[in-house]
C-alpha cells in the first residue's frame, strides 16, 4: 500500500520542481551533435534491455549491479540503469492501478448483474496483459556524472554542456544559447537573478534536432488556512467540473462532441480503406493515426485547463476535495464515449487540478470516488436506482432531489475529513459503511419509510445542506 502524502499545512513551504523545455541545441554544432547521435544509439539499446529486465524478471532498482555488456563507460551504464528503473517503476505502478481498476469494474459489473440493472448487450470487462514498454523516442535523462551543465562566463553563451562520449576521456563541449523566453522563465522575479538549475538534465532528439530540458526547484508556500471552506469537485463529460456550491465549468457536449464525431467517422472510413487495400495486396497502407484526432485531444485539454483555471479563480481562499478517478468510475461517467477519449481526457482533469494546486500553493486532496454518484448526500442511502437518468439524482428513501453532479460533488466535499471512509480498502467496505450511516440516519430521524410525500416536504430545502459526514 502506498503511504498517503502528508497534507502540507498553511505556511509550510513545498518544493516544486519545474522543467524548462524546448531549449534547442545550436545547428552550428552539427559535427559535435553527430557524436551525440552515436552515443544515443548505444545508450538507448542498453536502456531498453534494462527496461525489459525490470519489467519482467527483476524489480526496478536504480542501484542494480551492471549485468549487461556495453561499450559505454561505467558512469553512462549507471545512468542507463537509473533511467530504465524509473521507466519500469512507473510502468509497473500504472499496470497495477489498471489491474485494480479492472477488478473494480468487474465487481461493479457483477453488482449490476445481481440487481439486474446491467444494460442489455453490456460486455464483461476484460483484462489484456500489457506489453513491456519500448523506447521509441530518443531521450537521455543524464546526471552530472555524464553531462555537466555550467553557466558560461563567456558572454555569447548562457551555458556549456560537457558530455562524456563513447571515446575514453573524450568530452564533447556544446554551448547553449537561451532564447528571450527561456531567459525570462529562468529569472527569479523576486531577485531578478538567474535561477540555480538542477544538476540533472534531459536531452531529446526530435525531428532531427537535439533539445535540452533544464529544471529548477521553486518553493511554493501553501496559502490555504486549515479552516478554509471545502469545495468538492465532481468530474464529468456533460460538465467537466461541478463544484459542491453548484457551479459548473466546461463541457464536452456541443462543439467538442461534434468534432469528436467527425474525427471518428474519418477514422472509420480510413480503416475501411486500409482493409480494402490490404485485400488487394497493397503493401504501403495509409497510416491509422489521425492528425485531426491529435489536434482534437490538444483542444479538449486546453478547454479542460481553462475550466480548471476558472474554477480556482472563482474559489479563491477555498480548499478542495476531488475524485480519484478509476476506470470503473470513468466507465460509469462516459458510457457513450469511446475508450480513447475517456482515457485521454477525463483523466486529464484531476491531473490538471493537481498541477494547479501544487503550483499555486492551494490545499487539495484526492478522495475515494466509490459510490459518490449513487450515494444520497442527505441520508447516505446508496442505490443505483437513485439515478433515474444521467442528469438527475432522486433518493429512493428520503426523496432528496437535485442535479446528479451536484449531489456527487457534495459527497466528495464531505469525504475530505472522513477518516473512516478513507480507511476502507474496497468498494464493498465503502458501501457497507455508507449503509451503516444510512441506518443511523433512519434511527435518528425515526423515519419508518412509509410515507414518502411527508419526507419529500421535509427535505425539499436540503439542496443547500452543509451536512458533512
Ligand atoms: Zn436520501
Amino acid at each position: 500500500m502506498k503511504k498517503r502524502k502528508k497534507r502540507a499545512k498553511k505556511g509550510e513551504p513545498q518544493r516544486v520542481t519545474k522543467a524548462v523545455t524546448h531549449i534547442r541545441l545550436e545547428e552550428t554544432n552539427l559535427g559535435k551533435l553527430s557524436v551525440l547521435d552515436q552515443l544515443a544509439q548505444v545508450y538507448l539499446a542498453l536502456c531498453q534491455q534494462y527496461v525489459t529486465l525490470f519489467c519482467t524478471d527483476e524489480l526496478p532498482d536504480s542501484f542494480h549491479a551492471p549485468c549487461l555488456v556495453t561499450s559505454l563507460s561505467e558512469r553512462w551504464h549507471r545512468v542507463a540503469i537509473q533511467q530504465a528503473a524509473g521507466i519500469a517503476k512507473s510502468w509497473r505502478t500504472n499496470r497495477a492501478n489498471a489491474y485494480q481498476d479492472y477488478l473494480d469494474a468487474l465487481a461493479e459489473d457483477k453488482e449490476q448483474e445481481a440487481d439486474r440493472t446491467l444494460e442489455a448487450g453490456a460486455k464483461e470487462p476484460e483484462w489484456r496483459e500489457w506489453d513491456v514498454p519500448t523506447l521509441q523516442q530518443t531521450c537521455i535523462q543524464a546526471n552530472a556524472n555524464v553531462v555537466k551543465c555550467e553557466p558560461s562566463h563567456d558572454s555569447t553563451f548562457d551555458y556549456w554542456l560537457t558530455i562524456s562520449t563513447l571515446e575514453f576521456r573524450q568530452q564533447l563541449f556544446v554551448p547553449v544559447k537561451l532564447s528571450n523566453y527561456h531567459i525570462g522563465v529562468l529569472t527569479d522575479p523576486k531577485t531578478g537573478k538567474r535561477r540555480t538549475i538542477n544538476s540533472s538534465v534531459t536531452l531529446n532528439k526530435r525531428d532531427g534536432a537535439w533539445w535540452l530540458t533544464l529544471s529548477y526547484n521553486d518553493m511554493v508556500t501553501v496559502q490555504t488556512p486549515p479552516d478554509a471552506p471545502v469545495i468538492g469537485i465532481d468530474v464529468g463529460i456533460a460538465n467537466f467540473i461541478t463544484t459542491s456550491d453548484g457551479k459548473q465549468y466546461g463541457t464536452f457536449n456541443g462543439k467538442l462532441r461534434e468534432r469528436q464525431k467527425r474525427d471518428r467517422e474519418k477514422r472509420r472510413r480510413k480503416a475501411k480503406l486500409r482493409k480494402c487495400l490490404e485485400k488487394k495486396g497493397v503493401k504501403r497502407l495509409p497510416s491509422t493515426s489521425s492528425a485531426t484526432g491529435q489536434r482534437l485531444i490538444r483542444h479538449v485539454r486546453q478547454e479542460i485547463n481553462r475550466a480548471v483555471n476558472l474554477c480556482f479563480t472563482e474559489h479563491e481562499g477555498c480548499q478542495f476535495a476531488y475524485e480519484q478517478l478509476s476506470v470503473a468510475t470513468m466507465r460509469h461517467k462516459a458510457r457513450a464515449m469511446n475508450a480513447y477519449m475517456r482515457a485521454s481526457n477525463l483523466g486529464h482533469i484531476p491531473n490538471q487540478v493537481a498541477w494547479n494546486v501544487t503550483k499555486q500553493g492551494i490545499a487539495a486532496t484526492r478522495v475515494k470516488s466509490a459510490y459518490s454518484s449513487q450515494q444520497c448526500h442527505v441520508c447516505h442511502y446508496v442505490d443505483r436506482k437513485n439515478r433515474p437518468n444521467q442528469r438527475t439524482f432522486c433518493c429512493k428513501v428520503c426523496g432528496h432531489t437535485t442535479h446528479a453532479d451536484l449531489n456527487a460533488s457534495q459527497n466528495i466535499a464531505a469525504r475530505l475529513y472522513d477518516e473512516e471512509l478513507r480507511a476502507c480498502t474496497s468498494r464493498a467496505e465503502v458501501k457497507a459503511l455508507l449503509m451503516r450511516r444510512h441506518e443511523h440516519w433512519k434511527q435518528k430521524f425515526r423515519i419508518a419509510v412509509v410515507d414518502p410525500p411527508i419526507q419529500l416536504g421535509l427535505w425539499a430545502s436540503s439542496e443547500t445542506s452543509t451536512d458533512v459526514g
